[in-house]
């Protein structure tokens, strides 16, 4: 077990009482830095629109979060804990495979690809997880997958199959998936980006009702509506840096840095 070195007062930063913290986060692929010092705060209950063109490392941030990648540098602190480390004894230790798969648990993700299990049915696929890995009884995890199903507006499709439901039912059905596992944080990467243009408006209005009940998100979007009217923050990253930071009505309508001028001007 490594412990690692710190040079802070360890959890400092717990006092400022946000739900994740990043700072100074650093990632490289081989020789090639892809986050290059990210810095940013989600408070319990906010949501925080992430924009910027492809490749400005998005994915790999939100993939840090969840331990889907490892990170070279900085922190990443959620609830009042690191990711991936541990504190024990007043040391910080990297976390055993059962420490990381609780943490994972309240970390919940919803990919641009849905990412079904394709032989369960829709129903099935959100009991997978709650039955699986926190060891719920069947009857229970069904009666709470039938309330999501609900939630998202799928009831009458609780037996299909992935592949007899539409692109905006399969993304609704992963939503209801990742909120089975009770997460404390929902990471979305670009959720509407893979669908048909008439079916994106389902799936943002879910996401708009999960942020009006208080659910703590993370979004990497291209859909502007979407940010200027559900982000309390947006965020906008290019070449693995944070470029501007703000309330949508700075950052969306009166950005300051050419780059985020750009950007915007080539998706609105
Ligand atoms: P975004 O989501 O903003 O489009 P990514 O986080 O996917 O950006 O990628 C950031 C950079 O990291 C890109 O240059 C990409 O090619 C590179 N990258 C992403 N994943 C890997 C990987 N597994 N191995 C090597 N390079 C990667
Ligand atoms: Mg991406």
């Amino acid at each position: 077990m490594n412990a690692l070195t710190v040079t802070e007062p360890v959890l400092d930063a717990v006092q400022t009482g946000a739900l994740v913290q990043a700072r100074n986060v650093r990632k490289s692929y081989g020789h090639v830095e892809v986050l290059k010092g990210i810095t940013l705060s989600v408070k319990q209950g906010e949501v925080m629109c992430l924009l910027g063109p492809s490749g400005s490392g998005k994915s790999t941030f939100l993939r840090c979060i969840n331990h889907l990648e490892s990170i070279d540098g900085g922190r990443i602190i959620v609830d009042e804990e690191l990711v991936g480390y541990a504190q024990r004894h007043g040391r910080i230790y990297e976390m055993n495979a059962r420490e990381v798969s609780r943490q994972r648990s309240g970390i919940g993700m919803v990919f641009q690809r849905f990412n079904l299990f394709p032989h369960m049915t829709a129903l099935e696929n959100i009991m997978a997880a709650p039955v699986g890995v926190k060891k719920v009884e069947r009857n229970a995890a069904k009666t709470r997958a039938l309330e999501l199903l609900d939630r998202v507006g799928l009831s009458h499709v609780a037996q299909h199959y992935p592949a007899q439901l539409s692109g905006g039912q399969q993304q609704r059905v992963a939503i209801a998936r990742a909120l089975a596992m009770e997460p404390q944080l929902l990471l979305f990467d670009e959720p509407t980006s893979a669908l048909d243009p008439e079916l994106v408006g389902d799936v943002l209005e879910v996401m708009r009702q999960l942020a009006a009940d208080g659910m703590t998100m993370i979004v990497v979007t291209h859909e502007i509506g979407f940010a200027r009217s559900v982000a309390d923050t947006v965020v906008f990253m290019d070449g693995g840096v944070v470029v501007e930071a703000g309330p949508p009505a700075e950052v969306l309508d009166d950005p300051q840095n050419p780059r985020t001028v750009a950007f915007l001007n080539s998706v609105m």
